[in-house]
């Protein structure tokens, strides 16, 4: 039987939520914690399909400074507006269309990123990071392209149920080789209900009893199922709120004309326009017990280190379970988050298969090559690489 792959990412499940747990999805025997990145989704899927670090393919946050000619350009001129008008949902919807309008095709959202103060940031994620040529270097799918491989893939721009029907439909018709499915859904939740909520063990059985439904269909129409289901990072169950906002805010300096600043929801990052205000800054700073700056030292092992600074001169993070309550991301605090150290246990994914997972697959970064190297056992080498070594 010619094996297909079946490769599900389960954005936000964890070593820790269901990894280790036997009854979960229990075909996929072989299976171990996968480490993840400093930050979030959107830095930590170009590096599972890039299999590079963040450094070389630039994506780290939703939001870094703007250069010239950035998405939200003029968008300065907010600030004119009466405040009811520039935090109503109207206007949300209406600067989004704006920003859709200029090109931007990836994932983004305003949340509560103060409107007028848009103009000063941008969005790195310009094209869809599950296509070939989404990403600024060679990706997954540009060697799936490149090889012809019959291949078809779901993300959040399908809702979850249609996709799910849409890929056991392909896999009754064994028509492709390779299949991935990319789902936020249980993110979301956990996010909502933390790691005990009743809808994060329903999401993580329904994924369950999905991987038995697309390995029967797979056989069904004589195809061997590789299944793989994999993460790109955890979620730590939220203790406390710190207003890091309010610590700032209380210093003689302001946003715009002696700093800039991006509030996320575990970090603080400051972009300074003189030593005074970055001092007192890291000063008052200093002084909070739940969170640290980074060293450069530390930017750089985490792989996030930009010469350009692009997404700040300096990094507050806070620590696993502790949110920014409020924060550009969000007024209320919510029940779980993640986007801290990545070496606390709660922040790994998990890597589960029913294909053997050789020893040096321990990282998100590592997946791409694993996936390639599977390719290869389940359709052949690739032609250009063969002629290469006879
Ligand atoms: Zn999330």
């Amino acid at each position: 039987m010619k094996p297909v792959m079946i490769v599900v990412l389960v954005d936000a499940l964890g070593w820790t939520l269901a990894g280790r747990d036997p009854a979960f999805a229990p075909a996929l025997r072989e299976r171990r914690p996968l480490a993840t990145v400093l930050g979030f989704s959107s830095g930590a899927l170009p590096t599972a399909f890039t299999g590079r670090p963040t450094s070389e393919h630039g994506r780290w946050l939703m939001y870094q400074r703007a250069r010239e000619r950035g998405v939200f350009r003029g968008f300065g001129a907010l600030r004119w507006l009466p405040p009811r008008v520039r935090s109503s949902r109207r206007l949300t919807r209406l600067l989004e269309r704006v920003v859709a309008g200029r090109g931007v095709r990836g994932y983004f959202n305003l949340y509560e990123v103060p409107r007028a103060e848009l103009a000063w940031f941008d969005l790195p994620e310009r094209d869809d990071i599950f296509t070939a040529g989404g990403l600024p270097v060679e990706s997954l799918w540009d060697v799936l392209e490149r090889r012809g491989v019959a291949w078809r893939g779901w993300n959040w721009r399908t809702p979850e149920a249609t996709a799910r029907a849409e890929a056991l439909d392909e896999l009754a018709s064994g028509r492709l080789d390779f299949l991935f499915l990319y789902s936020a859904g249980l993110d979301a939740r956990l996010h909502h209900e933390g790691s005990q909520g009743a809808g994060v063990k329903a999401c993580v059985s329904e994924w369950s009893a999905w991987l038995d439904a697309a390995a029967a269909a797979a056989v069904r129409a004589g195809r061997e199922p590789w299944l793989y289901l994999c993460s790109d990072h955890g979620m730590v169950d939220v203790r406390a709120t710190v207003d890091v906002m309010a610590r700032v805010a209380a210093l003689p300096f302001r946003r715009g004309r002696d700093y800039i600043a991006f509030f996320d929801s575990t970090m603080a990052r400051f972009w300074w326009r003189g030593p005074e205000a970055r001092d007192a800054i890291r000063r008052a700073l200093d002084a909070e017990p739940r969170g640290r700056w980074l060293s450069k030292a530390e930017l750089a092992n985490e792989g996030v280190a930009f010469a350009d600074a692009r997404y700040g001169d300096d990094v507050f993070l806070l620590e696993p379970g502790a949110l920014l309550v409020p924060s550009f991301m969000g007024r209320d605090p919510v029940a779980a988050m993640h986007g801290y150290d990545p070496a606390h246990p709660d922040m790994a994914g998990v890597l589960a298969a029913n294909r053997p997972l050789p020893a040096d697959v321990t990282h998100l970064a590592h997946l791409r090559r694993f996936l390639e190297r599977e390719l290869d056992a389940a359709l052949g080498a690739p032609a250009d690489r063969m002629g290469a070594a006879s």
